[in-house]
């Protein structure tokens, strides 16, 4: 359809990116990405419209998003940005014309890989662009920059290209190494802003295999020029590599509520370090007031709550119950990671399973029935019962009445 309708307004269609290389790959993809050969906005509004989405424009740079729902009723993003006109001055109908600007375009990325395009629109549907040899860098497993300057430009690529060499188990070719080692030495990382260097640190803990990432970051120095507290050591090794099992185990198990792995990766990062260093790296990471206040609240609460964990009893449920149900489930997860003991983990398994999903069968109406008068004596009655049932003290509505009623 954006092929077509390209046709129509005599723009040439590109879909980029990482649609394109997944595609190579015979990975599942499902993020579009279209270059548009002329107004992308304008295009971006007309494509909307014969998908009865809504687009949300960004002027500034020529780029819109357009959500839409699909075929399955689920709601999906298509991003649409413009290739920049101001690299050519002719039609864009000349074939040679409309190269130059796409080969702009894929020119300001960051890997060959990620600089794939396929063309939808004119007679050319369908066929690959491939200007910088992408498809020989798929073939040899190779994360390659385009050009000598790429860490200069944009030093986050670094901790990009770190991120896809785990993914699609590649390699950093071997001038692209040098180009990261030189761009460590002359530390462009420190000249990062504090959200872009979180915003490449949360994406390399959403992957798959996040230690791994680590591993390498530190074998670069990467991890010390973000902040030296963050270097690995072979304790704190340990802690992440449980840190991922813990993860992987619970989104086999859970899918809602989803944690935030990046918040548990940061409590292993600085496992080791005194609160000013936490506070130093925080503010390296750039973090709002309120994650800095959650964040070292959070660090404190598990140090003290992990200590009471091996110390409750299996017939007082409730009471595990209460030292984890207000703390959250980053902070849960953490623990489960670094105890060594078997019943803590068991403990937060049960909680995790069990527990913390246990509702009661009565209500504040039925309080009201048994004669209750409303007010804070509710919250108390149902509370009390609740715990009961955790105990396994009380099961069935009848006995969860009956408790209340006492
Ligand atoms: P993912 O599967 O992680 O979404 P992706 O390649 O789609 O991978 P995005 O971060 O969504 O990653 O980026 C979309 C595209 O934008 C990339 O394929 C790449 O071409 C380009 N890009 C993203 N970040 C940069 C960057 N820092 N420098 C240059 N190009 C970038």
């Amino acid at each position: 359809m954006a092929g077509e309708l390209g046709n129509k307004l005599n723009v040439a269609v590109y879909v980029v990116g990482g649609f394109v290389r997944d595609l190579l790959l015979g990975r599942k993809n499902l993020d579009l990405d279209l270059v548009v050969e002329g107004d992308g906005i304008a295009f971006a509004k007309k494509l909307a419209h014969r998908l009865g989405g809504r687009v949300r424009q960004h002027t500034k740079f020529k780029t819109a998003i357009i959500i839409y729902t699909n075929a399955a009723g689920e709601e999906e993003r298509l991003d649409v940005a413009t290739a920049r006109l101001e690299y050519y001055e002719q039609p864009a109908s000349l074939p040679t014309v409309e190269l130059s600007s796409i080969k702009m375009d894929l020119y300001r990325r960051d890997f060959t890989i990620n600089a794939l395009a396929i063309q939808l629109s004119h007679d050319k549907f369908g066929k690959l662009i491939d200007f910088f040899g992408a498809q020989k860098d798929i073939r040899d497993k190779l994360i390659r920059v385009l050009h000598s300057l790429s860490f200069v430009e944009d030093p986050t690529r670094i901790l990009r290209a770190i991120r896809f060499e785990t993914r699609f188990e590649f390699t950093i070719g071997p001038q692209t190494t040098k180009l990261i080692k030189n761009a460590l030495q002359l530390k462009l990382v420190t000249k990062l802003s504090g959200s872009r260097v979180l915003h490449e640190l949360q994406a390399i803990f959403n992957e798959v295999s996040p230690y791994q990432s680590l591993a390498r970051m530190q074998e670069f120095g990467a991890l010390e020029a973000i902040h030296p507290a963050l270097t690995l050591s072979p304790t704190k090794s340990k802690i992440l590599k449980e840190v991922e099992k813990v993860v992987e185990w619970y989104r086999m198990l859970y899918t809602q509520p989803s944690p935030e792995p990046w918040v548990i990766y940061l409590l292993g990062l600085t496992s080791a370090s005194k609160a000013e260093e936490v506070e130093e790296v925080l503010e390296r990471l750039h973090f709002t007031p309120k994650q800095y206040n959650d964040f070292m609240s959070l660090r404190e609460t598990v140090k003290t709550v992990a200590n009471t964990l091996g110390k409750v009893r299996p017939d007082a449920y409730s009471h595990l119950y209460n030292l984890l149900v207000s703390i959250p489930l980053e902070g849960v997860l953490y623990m489960m990671a670094r105890t060594k003991s078997e019943t803590i983990k068991k403990n937060i398994s049960h909680f995790l399973a069990y527990l913390r999903t246990t509702t009661l069968d009565i209500t504040g109406a039925d309080l009201q029935l048994l004669g209750f008068a409303p007010g804070p004596i509710f919250g108390e009655v149902l509370r009390k019962t609740l715990w009961a049932k955790l105990d396994e003290k009380v099961k069935t509505r009848q006995e969860q009445l009956d408790f209340a009623y006492r």
